[in-house]
Parts: C-alpha cells; sequence; structure tokens
C-alpha cells in the first residue's frame, strides 16, 4: 500500500474520478502530424472501447491542459518543440502522477526504454515498430494496470476512511526495531480516548498512553504481531488522569512493503463494571459486603484442602445474634438491616489477614480461620468474635444491643465443608439453647440438629392436623374470688411425647414462623369453646384471654385472625383481650400501632403481659391502645416480701388506675400473695392457687 500518509482530502477527490465510467479521455502529445494521424486511425479502428483523443503538439499546452482536466492516459511523444528526452517524461509525471504515460518515440534505444520505464512510464512503443494492434493492446493493458493501481487506491481510500472515522480507537504503529509501537497514524476516536491531539499522538509509542503492566503486555502483543494477532484488556490513562479499560486487538497489516501493527481500542470500562458487579451480586452479600454462602462454601473447601498440608486445622466459627429477631419485629427492618452491616464491619475489624467472614443470611455469620492448633485457641477466637459483636448497636436510635453465640467447629481435610458448616451450626445451636455463649462442636451435637429439624416438620404437622389444644386458667375477682375469665394457653399433644408445653416448641415456632399459623389455631379453638361454655352462663358470660406473638402484629394479620375467630364461634367481641408481650412497646415499627388500633376498633381489648419486669417504660403504656395489663408473677413472688418489687408493683397498679386499665396479678400460688396483691389493687387474680390451667374434657369431667 502507497500514500497513506497523504492528506485524505485529495486521495478521496481522486478516487471519486478514477471510478468515473468511460468513455476515455486520452491524451496524445506529439508534434508531428503523420504520427498524430497515425495513433489515431490505429485507435479508430482497435480501440479497446469508446474513447475521446485529444492531441497537443507542445509539452506546454498538454500540461496547461492538464490542468483543466485530466486524461486517463497520456500517449506522450518525448521529443517536444519545447522539450526533449526523459526530461518530457519527468516533467509531465511530475503534472500528472497517477495517471498512466504510454511513451511513444523515435528513438530504439533500450537503455532510454529501460529507464522511462523505471520512471514510471506504463509501456514505451517505438514509432514505426509497432503495429495499430500493437499500439491499442498498448494503451488497453496500460489502462488495465492503471485500473488496478486505482482499486487499490479505491481500497486503500476506503480502509482509510473505516479508520479515520472508526467510532473506536484506532493506531497504525511501526514494528521495526527500535520503532516497535511508535504511533504511524491514528485515528479521531483514539484522540478521544487518550485525551491527545493528533499530533502528540502521532509518532508517540503507543505503549506510554497505557499504566504500567499493560505497557508490558502491548508491547509484547507488538513484539509478536508479526506471527499472532493478539487481543488483551489494557488500562488506558487519559490525559485528565482517569484511568479506562480498553481492550486491545493487536494485528498485522502491510502498510508500503511494511509490516505494521494495527492496533484497535475498545473502552470496555462499563462493561467490565458490569460484569464485576454481577460477579459481586453472585459472590457477596449485599448487606454487609461480606461473602455469601456460594463464596463461604468455596472458601472454606480451598482452606480444608490446604490443610491437608499444613500442621494446624480450620477453625469454623458459626455465630448467631441473639434476639435479632427481637431487634427486627420491634424496631423494624431497617434498624435490623443497620445492625447487620455493624456487626459485619466489627467482626471484620477483630480478623486477622488471611482470615475470612461471611454472612450465609440472615442473622447468621461464618468466621473462617487457618492454622488453629488448639481447641483454646479456637476458644479464644470465638472470644474475641463474641467481644466484637457485644459492641454492635451502640449508635443505633434506641440502642438495640446484640449477644452473639459463637459455634466453633474445627476441621481438615477430608471433611467436606458442607459438614463442617453442619458442625459449626450445630455448635451453635449448643451454645446458645445452653447460654453459654461459645460451644465447641462434639458428635452429640449433630444429633440435636436433626432434632430440632425433626420438631420443626413435627411441630408443622401438628398445626395442619389436630394436635394442638388448649389449656384454659380461670382468672378471678380479687375481690369475690369469682370466675370472670380464662386465658387460653396452648399444648401439643404430641403423640409420643405427650401433652407438650409452650416452652417445648414455642422458640422453634417463632424461629420458623409457624407461631403465625398457630396463634390462628388457638383463637379459633378458644373463641369456639369459651362461646359454647357461655351459652350456659346466662348474664355473667366468662372473659377470653388470649397469647399473641409479635409476629401476628404483620400488618392485618391478626386483624384478620381475629375476625375469623369471632364470626366462626359467635363470641362477642368486647369478651376477647389480647396478651402481648411488653416489647410491643418498643415498637417503633410502623403498621403496628394501626395494627392495634385496628383490632380495638372491633370491640377487643389489647393489654401487656408479664409487665414490669423488661423493656416497658411506663409512660410508653399511654401510647398504645391497651385496656389491660397483667403484672409479671415475680412480683407475686416477690412483693410481699421485697421492698423494691412492692414499690414498683404499686407504682404500675397505680398507673393502671389512672388509665383505667384493668390490673391482673398473675402466678398467685399462696394466700400470702393473694392477699398482698388483692390489697395492692388488682382487679383480677391469676395462678395455681385459683385454679390450674385444665383442658375443657378434664375440666368438664371435674366440673
Ligand atoms: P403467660 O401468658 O404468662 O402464661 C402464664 C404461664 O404461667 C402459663 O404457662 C401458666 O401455666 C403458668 N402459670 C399459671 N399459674 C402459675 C403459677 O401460679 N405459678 C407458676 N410458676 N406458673 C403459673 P404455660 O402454659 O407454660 O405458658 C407459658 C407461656 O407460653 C405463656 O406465658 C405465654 O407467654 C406463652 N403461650 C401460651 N400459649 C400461647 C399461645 O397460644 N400463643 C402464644 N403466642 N403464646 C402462648
Ligand atoms: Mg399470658
Ligand atoms: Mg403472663
Amino acid at each position: 500500500m502507497t500514500g497513506l500518509a497523504d492528506p485524505p482530502q485529495s486521495q478521496r477527490a481522486r478516487s471519486a474520478r478514477e471510478h468515473e465510467p468511460a468513455p476515455l479521455r486520452l491524451l496524445l502529445v506529439e508534434d508531428d502530424d503523420a504520427d498524430a494521424r497515425l495513433v489515431a486511425e490505429s485507435l479508430r479502428d482497435v480501440a479497446p472501447g469508446p474513447h475521446a483523443l485529444e492531441r497537443v503538439a507542445r509539452l506546454a499546452d498538454a500540461l496547461e491542459g492538464v490542468a483543466q482536466q485530466r486524461p486517463d492516459l497520456v500517449l506522450l511523444d518525448l521529443s517536444l518543440p519545447d522539450s526533449g528526452g526523459l526530461d518530457t517524461l519527468a516533467r509531465t509525471r511530475a503534472a500528472l502522477s497517477g495517471t498512466p504515460i504510454v511513451v511513444l518515440t523515435g528513438l530504439d534505444d533500450g537503455q532510454t526504454a529501460r529507464e522511462a520505464l523505471r520512471q514510471g512510464a506504463q509501456d514505451y512503443l517505438v514509432k514505426g515498430a509497432y503495429d495499430p494492434g500493437l499500439l491499442a493492446k498498448t494503451v488497453q493493458h496500460a489502462l488495465e494496470r492503471h485500473a488496478v493501481t486505482a482499486a487499490l487506491h479505491a481500497s486503500e481510500q476506503r480502509f482509510r476512511e473505516v479508520f479515520d472515522n472508526a467510532p473506536i480507537g484506532m493506531a497504525l504503529c511501526g514494528l521495526a526495531g527500535d520503532e516497535l509501537g511508535r504511533v504511524l497514524r491514528a485515528n479521531a476516536a483514539l484522540c478521544r480516548l487518550s485525551g491527545l491531539p493528533m499530533h502528540e499522538l502521532v509518532s508517540t509509542r503507543l505503549a506510554a498512553l497505557f499504566d504500567a503492566p499493560s505497557r508490558e503486555l502491548l508491547v509484547a502483543a507488538l513484539g509478536a504481531a508479526e506471527v499472532h494477532d493478539a487481543t488483551l484488556i489494557a488500562v488506558l490513562r487519559h490525559a485528565d488522569g482517569a484511568l479506562r479499560s480498553l481492550e486491545a486487538t493487536v494485528a498485522l497489516v502491510e502498510l508500503a512493503g511494511e509490516a505494521t501493527a494495527i492496533v484497535q481500542l475498545v473502552d470496555v470500562t462499563a462493561r467490565l463494571e458490569a460484569e464485576e458487579s454481577l460477579r459481586a451480586l453472585a459472590l457477596y452479600d449485599q448487606l454487609t459486603g461480606l461473602l455469601n454462602r456460594t463464596l463461604l462454601q468455596e472458601q472454606l473447601a480451598l482452606a480444608l484442602r490446604r490443610s491437608a498440608r499444613g500442621t494446624g486445622q480450620v477453625g469454623v466459627f458459626y455465630l448467631d445474634l441473639d434476639g435479632f429477631k427481637h431487634v427486627n419485629d420491634t424496631y423494624g427492618h431497617a434498624v435490623g438491616d443497620q445492625l447487620l452491616a455493624q456487626v459485619a464491619q466489627r467482626l471484620q475489624s477483630a480478623l486477622r489477614a488471611g482470615d475470612a467472614a461471611a454472612r450465609p443470611g440472615g442473622d447468621e455469620f461464618v468466621v473462617i480461620c487457618e492454622g488453629i492448633t488448639s481447641s483454646e485457641m479456637a476458644q479464644r477466637i470465638a472470644r474475641r468474635l463474641q467481644a466484637a459483636v457485644r459492641g454492635s448497636g451502640a449508635g443505633t436510635q434506641s440502642g438495640p444491643r446484640v449477644r452473639g453465640s459463637v459455634g466453633v467447629c474445627l476441621a481438615r481435610h477430608p471433611v467436606e465443608a458442607d459438614e463442617a458448616l453442619r458442625r459449626a451450626d450445630a455448635a451453635m445451636y449448643t451454645a446458645k439453647r445452653s447460654g453459654s455463649g461459645v460451644a465447641l462442636y462434639s458428635a452429640g451435637m449433630a444429633r440435636a440438629t436433626s432434632e430440632r429439624l425433626a420438631l420443626e416438620s413435627a411441630l408443622r404437622a401438628a398445626i395442619d392436623g389436630d394436635e394442638l389444644r388448649v389449656a384454659y386458667q380461670p382468672l378471678r375477682s380479687a375481690d369475690d374470688c369469682a370466675v370472670r375469665g380464662v386465658e387460653a394457653l396452648v399444648r401439643w399433644a404430641h403423640p409420643e411425647l405427650g401433652m407438650l408445653r409452650p416452652a417445648a416448641f414455642l422458640d422453634t415456632a417463632e424461629a420458623t414462623g409457624l407461631i403465625v399459623p398457630l396463634g390462628a389455631r388457638v383463637l379459633e379453638l378458644a373463641c369456639a369453646q369459651v362461646a359454647s361454655w357461655n351459652r350456659d352462663r346466662g348474664d355473667a358470660p366468662l372473659a377470653l384471654w388470649v397469647n399473641v406473638a409479635n409476629q401476628q402484629l404483620a400488618p392485618s394479620v391478626l386483624t384478620d385472625q381475629v375476625r375469623a375467630a369471632l364470626a366462626a364461634s359467635g363470641l362477642p367481641p368486647w369478651l376477647l383481650r389480647l396478651e402481648l408481650t411488653e416489647q410491643v412497646l418498643l415498637a417503633a415499627r410502623a403498621g403496628m400501632v394501626e395494627e392495634l388500633s385496628a383490632i380495638t376498633a372491633l370491640g377487643v381489648g389489647v393489654g401487656l403481659d408479664d409487665f414490669g419486669t423488661g423493656y416497658g417504660a411506663l409512660g410508653a403504656v399511654a401510647r398504645l391502645p391497651v385496656s389491660f395489663l397483667k403484672l409479671d408473677r415475680v412480683f407475686a413472688a416477690q412483693a410481699p416480701t421485697d421492698a423494691t418489687a412492692a414499690a414498683i408493683c404499686r407504682a404500675v397498679i397505680g398507673l393502671g388506675a389512672d388509665l383505667d386499665l384493668t390490673v391482673v396479678g398473675e402466678g398467685v400460688e399462696e394466700e400470702g400473695q393473694r392477699a398482698w396483691l388483692a390489697r395492692a389493687g388488682c382487679d383480677l387474680l391469676q395462678g395455681h392457687l385459683l385454679g390450674e390451667p385444665a383442658l375443657p374434657d378434664v375440666d368438664l369431667r371435674e366440673r
């Protein structure tokens, strides 16, 4: 290829002309009239196609004419009145570069002929030594040869246009020795990509635009360009300092006979960023930035494989937040998320380099540490993680605090990652149940885990089937001991384990969400039972007190359950009292107060159970639509003998009176307790002394 360094404008203009169709314009420069006639006649008979022959006698006229209209071919006599010999050719070529010239001369001189051809003449004919056929053929060949060159020019031109106007950056770079990577030509897109003007780009080394590691790659690719093409990702530094990732393709082209590299540069920054964020999405936990379950398993598998070679074991620390569900339920998810992010941050700052932290889900975190050489060392790390978590929560509005229970499993190859995680999880569950905070895995724990899972599925079946029962415990008037109502207390008639108390299964029900259908079933059974008792009680109907879990307070869940139970049983709404846990007082959660108001709007009473020892701020009671308080049973046990308990108890009863709330004393086991609570002003009393919880069939038989 030639002429790529020409200014593009003139090239484009010429190329357009070269593609114009016939007739051919032939220019004959000949001072001898007879010779001129001969040429004209020869061409008339055997010309390669329609043509117009113009004749001039002097070189000056020819060059003049050229200025106006370029011929397709020149037949040039070398001996003219105003010029002679090869000089005639040289001057014509200078004026008409790119137009084929056939030399006609009276000199039959091999030396001149060779020189004329060397200087660019297409052919050389000796006057008198050619016939018309030869002239025509010579003209035709000259034109054909020229057409090939023209086509080459055209394709070169197209290449140039594509190159200059390509939306991607392009550079032609030298490959020879010292010139390796020198930019011979660049396009506008590369100017934009690099932020450099064309004159600065051209003749710099392409690699100089890139960061150091990319520079090496690029130089290597250019060095090998003559052997193979290469594609690589390189980081380009824009003139303003910004870094962009480019995909660079290096390929070989021949330019003016020289091996040259054409480098195409596509900005893939956005694509790489998108790929990176997809990868992050797939492998990292979005909330905390820790590894997710997938990456955790991968990393743990790697660590276990490495343990085959080292001396230590891999420590898997499974950490679960105690009371996180409570935070989520009462403060809302935004606060819960904030807390999780903070725990993650604190955990990470407690790790050594090389340790990995993950959040496989919910409020569970896993830390992997390699090279653990003793269980004491593992315990120390577990305690450190616990301490890190303990500080979390400070700074969140009213400051919910959490503790972490940590289960530890020490494992080494060939234990599988899944198995190691299962063991650490089982240990964590033990740590949580026992309240010890940290537990090291032992074989018995696996059994406990499978029991827990069995309990969950059995409970699900129990709710769907017919294994839930309700025991009823009377609430009596503090004045005359008359039964005014009953509290519904759930029981599970387990086919093998017998009648189970709530302590055996409520945690599981809450942890799995089964508490919601369980609560609905209790409401349904209890409303039906009490409505049925009330049909025989005339003017003294029993009120029904039912325990409600926080999870049932999700928007419209409880309202719907209550409406359905009342409608099915016919129990009047004012006889139903719902006992909420005191934790509901912390409810910053939007929707909870609305849900409670919707229930009280039905005429159903709402109040607080086990009040007075937990989170409850007395002032908060006034903000909720409550109509009763049930004193925690520690007051029954302690108030008669403990001055502080007595003072709190009296304060709560006073508050109840001020707010016109019914106050119930619970857990009354002895006469002294009953008397004290009655005197202090409780309205209703409940406890073993006044009646044990009993199932309705037993109840009926005994009454
Ligand atoms: P709670 O609502 O405070 O119910 C009173 C608990 O104290 C009952 O235990 C009852 O049997 C027991 N109790 C009654 N009198 C005495 C006494 O004189 N001394 C002592 N020490 N205990 C007494 P239970 O039936 O085991 O229920 C435990 C807790 O389970 C309940 O405490 C309540 O919070 C929860 N619960 C029971 N049924 C349901 C239910 O249907 N739904 C929900 N969400 N929770 C329930
Ligand atoms: Mg209760
Ligand atoms: Mg209670």
